[in-house]
C-alpha cells in the first residue's frame, strides 16, 4: 500500500485529498464483482436494498453527486424555472438499480434512453418533496438547488403536471369497451369534440400499451354518467384508483450481462431441447439457475440413458457415438478360425491376446467351445440370455440389441448400457480400424464397366439424352456400390465403418473410392455431363467446374436451410408445449379406426377404443390372426382430457409401461416431426451436389409448413363439393378449367384433372377435382374432426413419402395442439364471452359436463404462430416471440398465470415448482 497527499482545487474550496493506493487482488476482485467493469457493465452491489436507508441515502447523493445533476432549468416554453434531479448512465441494469433504490427510499423515477446507448433516470418532483429525503450532496451547485427546492411548496399545478406523466397501462378489451361509451366520438356531423379527443388519445394509448392517469379517470367518469361504469373491467378500474402502485414504458428489452451458473447437459442420440424462449438445441442443453433441486434432478431423467423409447419409431434411443460402434462391431464380429488355439479360461485367451497371438475376433476355443476373445469380453458386461448376433452388432443390429439387454435387465440399464460403452471403447483401438491411405486409393476395376459404357454411348446423345442416360446408370451405380461395401468388410476401412456404423454412406463413399458419376446444378437438375474419376484420384478440371455450382448450392442451403426448419421447430414447439401426460384415464369411448396391416407402427403400443386392451407384439399378432382389417385404438386427437392428454389415450412406451404423467408428449412429438425436418433439408450439403437417387425434404417441408401456417392462398387448390348430390353435368369453361354440377349448383375447378365423373355421388366436402386440399374449405364442409384426420394423415404422409417413416402417434398429439382453437359465439351459462378465441379442448370438456346447455362455438384454423397464444396462462405466452405485447396485454387484462401449470414456460420462468407437482401438473 502507497499513499499521495495532492493538494488540489474541488469545487472553488482548496482540498487535501489523500489519494490510497491498496494492493490486494481479492479486494479488487470483491469490488469488480460489486459494481462491474467498464462504463456500459457498471451496476451496484447485489446488497444494496438490505443495506440501512442512512447508506441507501448516503449512496443516492452519491451517484447525483458523480454522474448525476440537482438542477433548476428553465425551458424556453415554460415561464418558470423547475427543479430537476436527474442520473446518467450507459449501463441499463445500473439505471434499473438506481429506479429501485429510489423506490426504497419512496421516490418515483422514470428511466428514457438518448442517443442509443444512454440512460437518463429523472426523479418524480412530487415524491421528492414529500419524502424531504437529507440528501449529503457534496457539490456545492447541486446542494444548493435541492435546498431551495425543498423550501418551496408544492403547487396544484405540478400535482396536475404530474397527473399527466403518470401512467396506467392501457389494452385492447378496455379500449373496445370505452369506444361504446364514446358515439360522439365517430359521427361524421356534430362530432363531440370532447368524446373525439378521447377517442384519439384512446387509439394512441392502444400502440404504446399506456394513457395517463388524469386521461383513464376521464373515461372512468363518462362511464360513471352514462351509469355503464360496470361495462369498464373492474381490475382496470383498481389499477387507476390504486395510485401507490406507479406504471411506466418498458423502455427496451435486452439480455442482461449477469452472469449465472449454467448446468450444461449434452447428450448422444437424436434428442433436442428446448429453451425458454422455444429455441430448439441440438443434443445439448443450458440449464440455468435458479431452478431447485428437484428440477435438477427431473432434467437428469430426461438424459437418454434413461429414455429407451425413440418416440419416432420406438427403437432403443442410447445410441452409441462412431467410435463406439465401431468398437462393439469389432468385439462382437467372428474372423478367422484358429483351431489350434484353446484355452482354459478366458484370462488365459487375454494374456494370449496382449502377447498378439489372438486377434479380437478369431475364432478361438475358450473352456471347451468354439467363440471369439472380443465376444467373451462383451458376455462380461451383458445379461445372461442375451445373444450376440453371429454376423456381429453392425448398425442395422444395435438397436435390437441394446433393447434386449434394457429388456432383460430394466433395473441397471444405465450401468449395462454404461459397461458396454466401456468395453466398446477399451477394444475400438486394438480392432485397428482406421482410415489409411489405401482405403480411399481409386479402384479401377470397380468403374470399368461404367467407364466403358459411358464411353462407348455417351458422346452420341444430345444434352436431355445425357441426363436420361445418367440418371439410368445411377441406379445401377448405387447398387454396385452397396455391394462393394457389403463384400469389403475387413478388407477395406470405409466399407467397415460403413457397415458398422453406417458411416461413411453410399454417398461419400462414392465420392472418395469411386467417383461421383453425376451431379445436380444449383437447381437441382442432373448435369449432362458424366464425372468418373474420384476426389482421390483427382477430378479433371473441367470435372471440378462442372461440380462447383452444385457444391456453392449446398453450402448456399446449408445458411438458409436450416434457418427455417429452425424457426418452424420453434413455432411447433411453441404450440404443442401444454401437451402433457395429465391424468390416468380420461374415460373416453371415442378414438380412430387404423387398418391393421398398413403400418404396424401406428397401431402398437395403443389401447383398444372398446375394450381397453394395449396391444403389444403378441396382441397385434393375435389382432392380425383374427382377420378384422382395422381396429378402434385411443388416440391423443379424441382425447377428453380438460388438459393435455391422458395415459390411456397417448398409448404407452414400447415397453408397456405408461407414459409418467407429467411428461411432456408435446414437446416430443415436435422434436420428432421438426428434428427431421432440418436434417433432411440440410441433405444437399452433406453429399455435395451428387445427383442421388431419393427426392429431398423441400418440397414436403414446405408442405408441412403449408399444414401448419393454414395460409389463404394455396396453389393448385382442389375444389371441394358445396353439398350432398349427384354430379349431374361437367362442363369446360369458358376461361378456363372445369364446371362441375351437383344438381344446379356450378363448381369451378381451376385444376383441370377431375375425380369425379357424371352420375357419381359426392357428399359435402369431398374434392372433386385433383390438387391441394384447403384446410379452411375441409373444416368448413366436414366440421373439425375431419380436417384433424386430413391434417394428421397428410403430415404423416409427407415423411413417409420421403422415406422417413414416423410413428402417427406424434402428429395426432401435434395436430391436436395446432388445432385446439375455437371462437365462442354463444357462451350459455360459461364465462367467456362472445366472440373470444379459447382452447377447443376445453370448450368440449365444458360442453360434456353441461350437456344440456352447450357452448354454441365454432373451430378455427389460426395456424402455429397464432395457436400458442390461446391460452389464459400469461407467462406460457412468453414462450413466443412478442414479448413486450405479450407483457402489455398482460397488465392491461389483467392476465394469470397458474404455477402449477401444464405449459413448463410458467414454472420455468418462476424458477421454482419445476417439476411434476400436483396432481401430475408441472
Ligand atoms: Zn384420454
Amino acid at each position: 500500500m502507497y499513499s499521495i497527499a495532492s493538494p488540489h482545487k474541488y469545487d472553488g474550496h482548496d482540498c487535501h485529498s489523500e489519494k490510497h493506493t491498496i494492493v490486494n487482488i481479492s479486494l479488487a476482485g470483491n469490488i469488480t464483482e460489486w459494481i462491474g467493469k467498464g462504463a456500459a457493465n457498471k451496476h451496484l452491489p447485489v446488497w444494496y436494498l438490505s443495506a440501512p436507508k442512512d447508506f441507501r441515502i448516503g449512496l443516492l447523493s452519491g451517484l447525483i453527486d458523480t454522474d448525476g445533476t440537482a438542477v433548476w432549468v428553465k425551458a424556453a416554453t415554460k415561464k418558470e424555472a423547475q427543479f430537476m434531479m436527474s442520473y446518467h448512465t450507459m449501463s441499463l441494469r445500473l439505471a434499473y438499480e438506481v429506479v429501485t433504490l429510489a423506490k426504497s427510499l419512496g421516490l418515483t423515477a422514470k428511466i428514457t434512453k438518448y442517443k442509443e446507448k444512454y440512460y437518463n433516470v429523472y426523479f418524480y418532483n412530487r415524491d421528492l418533496l414529500s419524502e424531504k429525503l437529507p440528501l449529503s450532496l457534496a457539490h456545492s451547485a447541486n446542494a444548493a438547488a435541492y435546498e431551495k427546492f425543498l423550501a418551496t411548496t408544492p403547487d396544484k399545478k405540478s400535482e396536475d403536471k404530474l397527473g399527466r406523466t403518470d401512467l396506467v397501462p392501457f389494452g385492447q378489451i378496455v379500449f373496445e369497451r370505452a369506444k361504446k361509451l364514446l358515439p360522439g366520438a365517430t359521427k361524421k356531423k356534430d362530432r363531440d369534440p370532447k368524446q373525439f379527443s378521447i377517442y384519439v388519445t384512446m387509439q394512441r394509448a392502444l400502440k404504446t400499451g399506456c394513457i395517463t392517469r388524469s386521461m383513464a379517470r376521464d373515461i372512468m367518469n363518462i362511464a360513471a354518467e352514462q351509469d355503464k361504469l360496470s361495462q369498464i373491467p373492474e381490475f382496470w378500474q383498481e389499477l387507476v384508483r390504486d395510485e401507490s402502485v406507479s406504471w411506466t414504458y418498458a423502455v427496451s428489452v435486452e439480455k442482461s450481462s449477469q452472469k449465472e451458473t449454467l448446468y450444461d447437459i449434452t447428450a448422444p442420440g437424436p434428442y433436442t431441447f428446448m429453451t425458454i424462449d422455444g429455441l430448439v438445441v441440438q443434443d445439448s442443453v443450458g440449464i440455468y439457475v435458479p431452478v431447485t433441486h428437484a428440477a435438477v434432478e427431473e432434467s437428469k431423467k430426461f438424459m437418454p440413458s434413461k429414455i429407451l423409447d425413440d418416440p419416432r419409431d420406438y427403437s432403443v434411443t442410447l445410441k452409441p457415438s462412431h467410435d463406439m460402434q465401431l468398437g462393439l462391431f469389432a468385439v462382437s464380429t467372428k474372423g478367422d478360425k484358429k483351431p489350434d488355439a484353446k484355452f482354459n479360461s478366458l484370462k488365459e485367451a487375454e494374456q494370449a491376446f496382449l502377447r498378439n497371438e489372438i486377434n479380437l475376433s478369431d475364432i478361438v476355443t475358450i473352456n471347451g467351445y468354439e467363440t471369439t476373445f472380443g465376444r467373451e469380453k462383451l458376455k462380461e458386461v451383458i445379461p445372461a440370455g442375451v445373444a450376440i448376433p453371429e454376423s456381429g452388432i453392425d448398425k442395422s443390429k444395435v438397436d435390437a440389441f441394446l433393447r434386449e439387454v434394457a429388456s432383460k435387465d430394466p433395473q441397471n440399464v444405465n450401468k449395462r448400457f454404461a459397461d458396454i460403452t466401456r468395453v466398446a471403447a477399451e477394444y475400438v483401438a486394438a480392432s485397428g480400424i482406421g482410415l489409411t491411405l489405401r482405403d480411399v486409393q481409386h479402384s479401377p476395376e470397380f468403374m470399368k464397366p461404367f467407364k466403358d459404357k459411358i464411353k462407348k454411348d455417351f458422346a452420341k446423345l444430345d444434352d436431355p439424352g445425357k441426363v436420361k442416360f445418367l440418371s439410368n446408370m445411377i441406379g445401377d451405380f448405387n447398387k454396385a456400390g452397396k455391394e462393394w461395401i457389403k463384400d469389403n468388410v475387413w478388407k477395406n476401412n470405409l466399407a467397415t465403418m460403413s457397415v458398422a456404423a453406417g458411416k461413411p454412406g453410399l454417398d461419400s463413399v462414392k465420392q472418395l473410392k469411386f467417383a461421383p458419376l453425376a451431379v445436380m446444378d444449383e437447381e437441382g437438375r442432373l448435369v449432362p455431363s458424366a464425372i468418373t474419376r474420384s476426389y482421390s484420384d483427382g477430378v479433371t478440371a473441367s470435372d471440378f467446374w462442372i461440380a462447383a455450382s452444385g457444391a456453392r448450392k449446398g453450402m448456399i442451403d446449408r445458411a438458409l436451410q436450416t434457418a427455417e426448419p429452425g424457426y418452424f421447430a420453434k413455432q411447433m414447439i411453441s404450440v404443442a408445449v401444454d401437451q402433457v401426460v395429465s391424468e390416468q384415464d380420461c374415460g373416453t369411448k371415442n378414438g380412430i379406426e387404423l387398418p391393421l396391416t398398413k403400418s404396424k407402427m401406428d397401431v402398437l403400443w395403443r389401447y383398444g377404443a372398446d375394450d381397453g386392451v394395449l396391444i403389444d407384439n403378441k396382441r397385434y399378432e393375435e389382432l392380425l390372426r383374427s382377420g378384422k382389417p382395422s381396429i378402434k385404438v385411443r388416440s391423443p386427437i379424441t382425447c377428453e382430457a380438460n388438459e393435455g392428454v391422458c395415459q390411456k389415450c397417448y398409448g404407452s412406451k414400447a415397453n408397456g409401461s405408461p407414459v409418467e404423467i407429467g411428461a411432456n408428449v408435446g414437446t416430443e412429438a415436435g422434436q420428432v416431426a421438426t428434428e427431421r425436418t432440418t436434417q433432411l433439408t440440410m441433405k444437399s450439403f452433406h453429399t455435395g451436389s451428387v445427383a442421388t437417387s431419393g427426392p429431398t425434404l423441400a418440397s414436403g417441408f414446405d408442405k408441412l409448413q403449408q399444414l401448419s401456417h393454414f395460409p389463404d392462398f394455396i396453389r393448385d387448390r382442389a375444389t371441394l363439393a358445396r353439398l350432398d348430390g349427384i354430379v349431374t353435368d361437367i362442363k369446360p369453361n369458358p376461361a378456363g378449367g372445369m364446371n362441375v354440377f351437383i344438381g344446379d349448383e356450378r363448381h369451378f375447378c381451376p385444376v383441370s384433372q377431375l375425380k369425379v365423373k357424371i352420375g357419381d355421388k359426392v357428399s359435402k366436402g369431398d374434392a372433386l377435382s385433383e390438387g391441394a386440399i384447403k384446410p379452411q374449405e375441409l373444416l368448413a364442409t366436414k366440421g373439425i374432426r375431419a380436417t384433424q384426420d386430413f391434417l394428421i394423415d397428410e403430415m404423416q404422409k409427407t415423411f413417409t413419402d420421403q422415406n422417413v417413416p414416423l410413428n402417427r402417434r406424434s402428429f395426432e398429439t401435434l395436430v391436436r395442439a395446432t388445432t385446439n382453437v375455437t371462437k365462442i359465439i354463444d357462451p350459455a351459462g360459461s364465462e367467456y364471452l362472445p366472440g373470444d378465441t379459447v382452447q377447443l379442448t376445453k370448450v368440449l370438456a365444458y360442453n360434456r359436463l353441461n350437456p344440456t346447455r352447450p357452448i354454441i362455438h365454432e373451430p378455427e384454423l389460426l395456424g402455429i404462430d397464432f395457436s400458442s397464444k390461446v391460452t389464459d396462462d400469461w407467462m406460457a405466452k412468453l414462450n413466443t416471440n412478442r414479448i413486450q405485447s405479450v407483457l402489455q396485454d398482460a397488465v392491461a387484462s389483467g392476465g394469470k398465470s397458474y404455477q402449477h401449470s401444464y405449459n413448463p414456460v410458467t414454472p420455468y420462468i418462476m424458477g421454482s415448482e419445476f417439476g411434476k407437482g400436483e396432481k401430475g401438473k408441472y
